[in-house]
């Protein structure tokens, strides 16, 4: 519906109309030092299409009540709509079935819920957790402290000098006391895309399972969880143009129904008794409590507006921006671009030499130009690379090659003040 108005046809075939994707998203119109707005901070979070905040609003204002326990109409509408958000989530995931989606806070508690769930019954002494070294403390920690308690091991496949995974290193680490494989889709520290489908091939050979953390993918690309075979997918809202404090753990049914809930309270019982408690059926066993209702409606508005304009346009866009923007920075003297795999998703990390990545912040948010600037929650990257810190541009569909000439101004600019 809305994506018609986003496309025109050139000579290169169906293109993005940006100018009017733009127009979709307030935030984009906003001054910021009194210089236009110029972010390119969207693996840290997306901006939010008016689309998106008007389904928000509509539930506040139109049919706010709580879900699967009330008679009245109120309550009636608001548990269709989110249950209709679910089965957004399996048709954008290509889930086979509604009942393996479940709402969480964002990929951070989805992993949480699996090491908690999956790993405390599942993880003897000795057990091996297999990530790589390209993870986001989010897929590192939960999988630490769960190895720490249970007396199991992490182990870590390198990755390459230009950030790629070593899969033969990876295939060495797959043992037979392999008991999880958790791997990043994407790295959101060096866009990296990881090869997911011959990693699962490979753990499922050993009847080894895979968790997926797909926070950095699933803006990017058309995530197929089926064609993939992984066994858990995550991801969160808030990096895919929809509210925060939402997100998505896909499971397979089998592994979900083995598993014990990992917070309890209301809605996630059948019955209880003071003696005993029979707990309800997935996905509803894992969603404890009064959920995101309006963040879950937001992320299935958001899912309508990302496919109405189609992820492949999408990836075409970014991947034209990356190269522009990797050709562009490459020229600039004195500048490293960490992460140079071939397969990469709208990602550039760098550094300057002789300047930190705080001061090249700093000084472009003086420009209007917002970049994130740190160690990105993948401290291990940056050992790994033996740079304190990096700063990354990080591009959604919205974004234009305008925007990277000024993040390449903006870099010149900074060099001048350290001259
Ligand atoms: N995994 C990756 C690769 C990420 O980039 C992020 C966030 O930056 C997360 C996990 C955690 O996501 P959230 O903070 O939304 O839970």
């Amino acid at each position: 519906m809305q994506a018609m108005t986003h496309l025109r046809h050139t000579d290169a075939g169906s293109a993005l109309d940006v100018e009017a994707v733009r127009r979709d998203f307030p935030i984009l119109k906003k001054k910021v030092r009194g210089k236009p707005l110029v972010y390119l901070d969207n693996a840290a979070t997306t901006q939010k299409p008016q689309q998106m905040l008007d389904a928000l609003t509509r539930f506040y204002v139109d049919t706010c009540a709580n879900i699967h326990r009330g008679l009245h109409q109120l309550s009636e509408h608001a548990t269709r709509e989110y249950e209709e958000a679910r089965e957004k989530v399996r048709r954008f995931l290509n889930a086979p079935e509604a009942r393996e989606i479940i709402f969480v806070r964002g990929a951070t508690e989805a992993v949480n819920l699996v090491a908690h769930s999956w790993g405390r019954g599942t993880l003897q002494p000795g057990d091996e957790v297999l990530i790589t070294g390209m993870e986001h403390h989010a897929n590192i920690v939960p999988w630490q402290v769960l190895c720490q308690e249970k007396g199991a091991k992490l182990r870590v496949a390198p990755i390459s000098d230009a950030g790629e995974l070593l899969l033969e290193e990876f295939e060495k680490r797959l043992g037979p006391r392999t008991r999880l494989v958790a791997v990043a889709h994407v790295s959101n520290a060096l866009g990296t895309v990881n090869p997911v489908r011959r990693i699962v091939e490979m753990a499922h050979r050993q009847k080894t399972p895979v968790f997926v953390d797909g926070a950095q993918a699933a803006p990017h690309t058309r995530i197929d969880v089926q064609a993939l075979d992984c066994d858990f997918y995550a991801f969160s809202g808030h990096k895919l143009y929809g509210p925060t404090g939402v997100g998505v753990l896909y499971g397979k049914a089998g592994l979900l129904e083995r598993m014990p809930p990992y917070q309890c309270g209301g809605d996630m019982i059948r019955s209880v008794t003071f003696e005993e408690t029979i707990f309800n059926t997935i996905p509803y066993k894992f969603e404890a409590g009064t959920p995101n209702i309006a963040g879950a409606i937001g992320l299935g508005a958001a899912i309508d507006y990302v496919e109405g304009i189609g992820l492949e346009r999408i990836a075409a866009h970014e991947h034209d921006l990356l190269a522009y923007a990797t050709r562009r920075l490459a020229e600039i003297p004195g500048l490293r671009i960490i992460g140079t795999a071939p397969e990469k998703a709208a990602v550039i990390s760098f550094v300057l030499d002789g300047i930190h990545a705080h001061d090249i912040g700093t000084i472009l948010d003086r420009e209007g130009i917002a970049v994130r600037a740190g160690h990105h929650c993948a401290q291990p990257v940056m050992a790994r690379f033996g740079v304190p810190a990096t700063t990354r541009a990080s591009f959604a569909f919205y974004n234009t090659r305008q925007e990277v000439d000024a993040l390449v101004a903006g870099i010149h600019k900074v060099q001048e003040v350290f001259r």
